[in-house]
């Protein structure tokens, strides 16, 4: 695989691009939105390495596979070592970007009725688009960042750190004790309402605390 992790100044990180922890169901509006229950612990799920992929200037979908769905997501590019004996887990994050939890939502619909796993689903080629990282000193409160996915010009997803059900720090607590995490393992930390199917042509504009901002045309 040629993708690599990248600071926001453009640099390649030296990191080697390990898995995709995620989390379904961790904010309450959009769990309404897909008539879902809140769960009692937070739904882990991985994507393998090979979903990773750039996002900047285009992105490729799906065509053939049923409707392919935007999740905007923040991301924590994990940079030391986390097991399930550590109890400061912040000190371990190199830093925060954006994520879009690319869903084959036709097809995970008809693997949940079916009571199947999902990973098809989730975990495909190219399913995890992700932006660049900036480090954490740019982010001085974890409860504070907002994020807006736009299209064509029409906001789509607004979320902010601060509804989630569990927090950044929660969410790797919980994961390493059945995960652990190495440098250059992402986090996907859930998607708020608005999620919905792209489209080929489509303009989408990220936005993660209206400082730093990306863009990708669906092709
Ligand atoms: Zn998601």
């Amino acid at each position: 695989m040629t993708y690599q992790h990248r600071h926001i100044n453009g640099d390649p990180l030296k990191f080697i691009p390990g898995k995709a922890v995620c989390i379904g169901r961790n904010y309450a509006d959009h769990i309404k939105e897909l008539k879902n229950q809140t769960p009692k612990n937070p739904l882990l799920f991985i994507k393998p390495n090979t979903s990773f992929c750039g996002m900047e200037p285009t992105l490729t979908i799906p065509s053939d596979k049923g409707q392919c769905h935007h999740e905007l997501e923040i991301s924590v590019l994990i940079g030391a070592p986390i097991t399930r004996h550590q109890t400061n887990v912040i000190d371990s994050i190199w830093g925060l970007g954006l994520a879009l939890d690319l869903t084959l939502r036709d097809l995970q619909n008809e693997l949940k009725a079916n009571g199947h796993p999902w990973e098809i689903a989730k975990g495909f080629d190219n399913s995890c688009p992700l932006t660049s990282f900036i480090p954490m000193n740019e982010f001085p409160e974890l409860d504070n960042i907002t994020f807006q996915l736009t299209i064509d010009g029409e906001m789509k997803q607004n979320g902010h750190t601060s509804l989630m059900i569990t927090t950044i720090e929660a969410l790797i607590q919980y994961t390493v004790q059945y995960f652990s995490l190495l440098p250059g393992d992402v986090l996907l930390t859930g998607t708020p309402a608005g999620v919905g199917a792209l489209k080929k042509g489509n303009q989408l504009e990220l936005n993660l605390n209206h400082r730093f901002k990306f863009s990708t045309l669906i092709g």
